[in-house]
């Protein structure tokens, strides 16, 4: 069908990836399920599918450059444009009690910032094909230097220098894309989806999930006169 429109989301295989994946799918978009790992993309892909989502594994590692060309190249293959992509994927390596090491700086923005360029650098060339496309990166609270940054603030609390860091940047990389394509309908936007129980936090987040999910499908399913460039939570407008 030429209307259906083609989702991808990166780190799909679990937690709130895999339900942005599910809620995309249920609006009746093909998603591809992106994931590092091809056994656990496979298996994701399947359990959308049981659901009757349309959802096709995608191997994709955003830290690999080769695995991101060929991603694309498949999407380009199978489908001839991407209407939206979400930029899920995310690592944290630090903790209360364990503070990150030099090496674990390098991994988080290499996932976090540097894949995210790398992966939406990729897909571009299929979102200009699309008639109006989409991109949601998954960023945080606690990469708001403004909420960071007030001392009654509880993201101030929390000491996770190389993760804030890093979903900082993706912020900026957010308004650096959005300026980019601002003139060419694409819009590109930042969400946090609040504290969710995941494997990234030993299930400790207060959020399902699914309840996560829902602000990056919002936006990636925006209207034309909405937002582009913006930070957002299910709430509204985020300070930067
Ligand atoms: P999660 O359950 O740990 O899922 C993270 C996903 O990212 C997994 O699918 C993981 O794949 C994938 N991933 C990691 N490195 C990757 C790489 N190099 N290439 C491709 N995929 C990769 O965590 P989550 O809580 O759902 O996090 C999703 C996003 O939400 C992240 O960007 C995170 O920073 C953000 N976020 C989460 C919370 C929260 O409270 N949970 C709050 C704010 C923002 P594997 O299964 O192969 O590891």
């Amino acid at each position: 069908m030429a209307d259906t429109k083609i989702a991808l989301v990166t780190g799909a295989n679990k937690g709130i990836g895999k339900e942005i994946a599910r809620q995309l799918g249920e609006l009746g978009m093909t998603v591809l399920v992106g994931a590092r790992d091809e056994r656990r993309g496979r298996d994701a892909a399947a359990e959308l599918a049981a659901g009757k989502i349309d959802a096709r594994p995608v191997q994709l590692d955003v830290t690999d450059a080769e695995s991101v060309a060929a991603a694309a190249k498949l999407v380009e293959r199978d489908h001839g444009r991407l209407d939206v992509l979400v930029n899920n994927a995310g690592v944290l390596r630090e903790w209360f009690d364990k503070p990150a090491t030099p090496e674990d700086f390098q991994d988080m923005f290499a996932t976090n910032v540097t894949g995210v360029v790398t992966v939406t650098r990729a897909m571009l060339p299929l979102l200009r094909k699309a008639s109006a496309s989409r991109v949601v990166n998954v960023s945080s609270e606690i990469g708001s230097l403004a909420l960071l940054s007030d001392p009654n603030s509880d993201q101030s609390a929390v000491p996770f220098y190389a993760y804030s860091a890093s979903k900082a940047a993706l912020n900026v990389v957010t308004v650096m894309f959005a300026n980019e394509l601002r003139g060419e309908g694409i819009k590109v936007n930042a969400i946090c989806p609040g504290y969710c129980a995941t494997d990234m936090n030993d299930h400790q987040g207060v959020r399902t999930p699914a309840q996560g999910a829902a602000v990056a499908v919002r936006m990636a399913t925006g209207p034309d006169d909405g937002p582009t460039g913006q930070f957002r939570n299910e709430a509204g407008p985020l300070p930067w």
